[in-house]
């Protein structure tokens, strides 16, 4: 893939990044979200807690993680002694930031990306891994999806023979169904992300020390449950027809 754009016009930007990565001994983790031309290119896409748990077991000396400011935070406190890098770092996430301690209780409650009515018909809601092992065994040839539509990519990619629609949002606010955070990271970004080593993430030792107990016992309560519906409630009411899916990230 040749670059259109007038600081790397003319690049090899696949060929640069693999030879950065190398250089760098990086891995790119990407998020079920990205675009389809990053997720090709990583070494690993997952949900969140995928990703959180290949940070926490990677070897490499550098993460270029490819997803959202918290996400690329959670590395770095699973693996505070690596470099972590995202490629915008602008890239946060609305759901964070509408969620003050103070709220949090209530939130704990509002975590599939959908509001309850949606939720009500649903035939299967948990993570985002857990809708995609679900798409993907579900006799069902056609597939409503109700979340992030960049995920439609890896199911297109598993079951070519289905159909997936994404299901547009309602009312104009945030129903995480085309996130704008994630669509900050491109390939360009991550290109210079490598090169430069920036932006990066950086947090004091204190806030990662209380961080890190949170998280450990978050991977050890998901235990192998990660992908098995461990968010929701699988719902099943029907062998044909169309399915109608909804994650949390
Ligand atoms: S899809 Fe929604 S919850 Fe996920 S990162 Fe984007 S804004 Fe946050």
């Amino acid at each position: 893939m040749t670059v259109q754009s007038p600081i790397l016009k003319g690049f090899d930007l696949l060929a640069e990044i693999e030879r950065l990565k190398r250089e760098r001994n990086a891995v790119i983790l990407a998020h079920y979200y990205q675009k389809p031309e990053i997720q090709d290119l990583a070494d690993f896409v997952g949900d969140s807690l995928d990703l959180s748990r290949k940070a926490a077991e990677t070897n490499a000396g550098v993460i270029a993680f490819c997803g959202v400011r918290f996400m690329a935070e959670t590395a770095k406190i699973l693996s505070p002694g690596k470099i972590v890098i995202l490629p915008d770092m602008d890239a946060g996430c609305s759901l964070e930031d509408s969620c003050p301690p103070d709220q949090f209780a209530a939130f704990r409650a509002a975590h599939p990306e959908c509001p309850p009515h949606i939720i009500d018909h649903a035939d299967h809601v948990g993570s985002t891994k857990s809708i995609l092992d679900f798409a993907l065994s579900s006799p069902a040839e056609t597939i409503l999806v109700a979340t992030e539509p960049h995920i439609i990519h890896q199911m297109q990619k598993a079951a070519p023979g289905k159909t997936f629609i994404g299901v547009p949002g309602g009312d104009g606010n945030c129903n995480c169904n085309m996130c704008p955070y994630m669509a900050l990271n491109t390939l360009e970004k991550l290109y210079v992300a490598l090169r430069d080593l920036e932006p990066r993430i950086e947090l004091s030792a204190q806030v990662m020390e209380r961080a890190r107990l949170p998280l450990e016992r978050m991977l050890e309560m998901a235990g192998g449950t990660v992908g098995q519906g461990d968010v929701g409630t699988p719902i099943i009411d029907s062998d044909e027809g169309a399915d109608l899916l909804i994650s949390g990230d």
